[in-house]
């Protein structure tokens, strides 16, 4: 028995089999008007696990009316009472984690030790906007004209549609739930197709936490365009706020655009990771292994472009090249696995096809880069060096466990190298100058960088990207929460 079969096994967890064909809307957990089903795969063994509904366009107009319905009443519960239920819902989180985390490695592939530190950053955003939902302030002040006094109250924006992606499915749905239901706004979730089972099983836990029906709908479509237009063409939606590709998110601000509805875009990355001659090498090298594998690669945060100053740039390749190559592989639910398997076949694919243009164009592979034959979404934790700048490697997400190198010789050409990208969401240096550093971090075009670290995520730090990669900020002081509220202007004669 492995530790997944123990896990649900073990009678005080919840069977995730028990909420499978079932939609979670207005509080009810109802099959789909029709019967059509999604299959969940393990990509471990691509077995199917479970099947969840195809949402019908009856039941996206069922969902928006039990968002619209309930959000007057959550809108005006008093801010405590939201509190204290996001609270719960971080406390039922950090209960039920081990269940969470095997669910999540079950659906997804990662790796158990990464599915665990994502419940656990996915359930500090219902203790950080817990804290935040009796925080929100407005502003009053004399017009310059003294004519008049100047409020500002901060206000739900309305119901919210939510689209997230299936390499985080706990925590990019939390990132936008915790805080939309802080502001007092209601909201429609739809999780990727892949990893539906989170995000179910989360529904429950809000429900058993006392999140009123109707707050939070999930439903779950083989067909996210039509459906999601259903949903924004309904004058009740104010808000869209999605997490996903960069290609999506360009579909979605022009749909968004015919209703003119706020929009929030957390969307693709390509950060580079810049090491400089005077880094600690091992530093640099612990902080490259987590950028670059956690997740086994799949997050819109990894390393995708490797720039190692001339210096230390053998030392760091052959580094890496051990740390890569020991990396034990497996499906994410063994305990021992590090690197678990990609998300779909496509996804080996599209890696496998990044890496033989990168050999074609001269790049040398150190370990691995090359696809086994076994079950499972498997690619081997690979290290290139060599990588010239024209490899579609440098301009594409790889979203898979593969370092590109290449070589640097001063600062001016690795920011120059580094911007050249329509992406803008994270990026990392290392050096032991703090001047140097901070210098580069503010020459670079990113939302995000971090100094000397390999992880910047952090509910209580604005995440989000600048260009291509997105628009707004999820998490934060007032950040967060303010992309689900709207600033209503009182002009007072006293
Ligand atoms: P994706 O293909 O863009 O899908 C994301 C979500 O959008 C899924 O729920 C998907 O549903 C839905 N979707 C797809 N086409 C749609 C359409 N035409 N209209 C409405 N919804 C649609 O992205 P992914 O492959 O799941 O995730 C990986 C991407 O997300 C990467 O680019 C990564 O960088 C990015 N990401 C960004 C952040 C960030 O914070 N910036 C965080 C995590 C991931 P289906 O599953 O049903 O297709």
């Amino acid at each position: 028995m492995n530790n997944l079969q123990r896990t649900f096994e073990n009678p005080d967890m919840f069977d995730f089999r028990s909420f499978s064909h079932r939609l979670y809307i207005g509080g009810q957990w109802r099959q789909s008007s029709e019967d059509r089903l999604i299959e969940v795969i393990d990509p471990s063994t691509e077995a199917v696990i479970a099947a969840v509904p195809d949402a019908t366009p009856a039941d996206v107009a069922d969902a928006v009316d039990a968002a619209a319905t309930a959000a007057p009443g959550w809108r005006e519960t008093a801010p405590r009472r939201r509190s204290e239920i996001l609270r719960r819902c971080f406390e039922l989180m950090i209960e039920r984690s081990e269940m969470l985390a095997a669910l999540i490695s079950l659906e997804n592939g990662k790796a158990l030790r990464d599915a665990r530190g994502e419940v656990a950053y996915a359930a500090e955003f219902f203790r950080w906007n817990a804290e935040e939902a009796v925080r929100i302030s407005g502003e009053f002040c004399i017009a310059p004209s003294g004519a008049n006094r100047i409020v500002v109250d901060y206000q739900p924006i309305g119901v919210c549609v939510l689209i997230t992606p299936w390499n985080f499915p706990a925590a990019m749905a939390t990132r936008k739930i915790a805080p939309a239901l802080a502001a007092g706004c209601t909201v429609i979730l739809k999780p990727a197709s892949e990893t539906p089972l989170t995000a179910y099983a989360l529904a429950a836990l809000y429900e058993e936490a006392g999140v009123p029906p109707g707050v939070v709908n999930v439903l779950t479509t083989s067909n996210p365009g039509p459906v999601t237009s259903a949903m924004l063409a309904d004058p009740r939606v104010r808000k869209l706020s999605f997490t996903g590709s960069t290609g999506v998110g360009r579909i979605l601000l022009a749909e968004a655009a015919k209703h003119v509805i706020s929009c929030s875009m957390e969307l693709g990355g390509n950060a580079p990771f810049i090491v400089f001659d005077d880094a600690d090498l091992d530093a640099a090298l612990d902080g490259a292994m987590i950028a670059k594998m956690r997740n086994a690669g799949e997050a819109c945060t990894a390393a995708n472009r490797l720039y190692v100053q001339a210096g230390i740039h053998d030392a760091f390749c052959e580094g890496l090249r051990k740390r890569m190559a020991a990396l034990k592989v497996g499906a994410g639910t063994e305990a021992e696995t590090e690197c678990g398997p990609m998300i779909t076949g496509k996804a080996v694919s599209k890696i496998d096809r990044l890496v033989k243009d990168a050999v074609r164009r001269g790049a040398k592979v150190l370990c691995g880069g090359s696809v086994t034959d076994d079950t499972g979404y498997f690619y081997p934790p690979t290290v290139l060096c060599d990588v010239p700048e024209d490899a579609e490697l440098a301009h594409e997400e790889i979203f898979g466990p593969v370092a590109p190198i290449s070589s640097f010789q001063d600062e001016a050409e690795v920011i120059r190298r580094a911007n050249e990208t329509e992406y803008g969401l994270a990026a990392y240096v290392y050096t032991s100058d703090l001047a140097k550093g901070m210098r580069v971090a503010s020459k670079i075009e990113t939302g995000m960088i971090a100094v000397n670290r390999g992880l910047m995520s952090d509910p209580a730090a604005p995440f989000g990207g600048v260009k291509q990669s997105g628009l707004g900020r999820e998490g934060g002081q007032h950040h967060g929460i303010a992309e689900f509220m709207e600033a209503k202007y009182i002009a007072v004669t006293m």
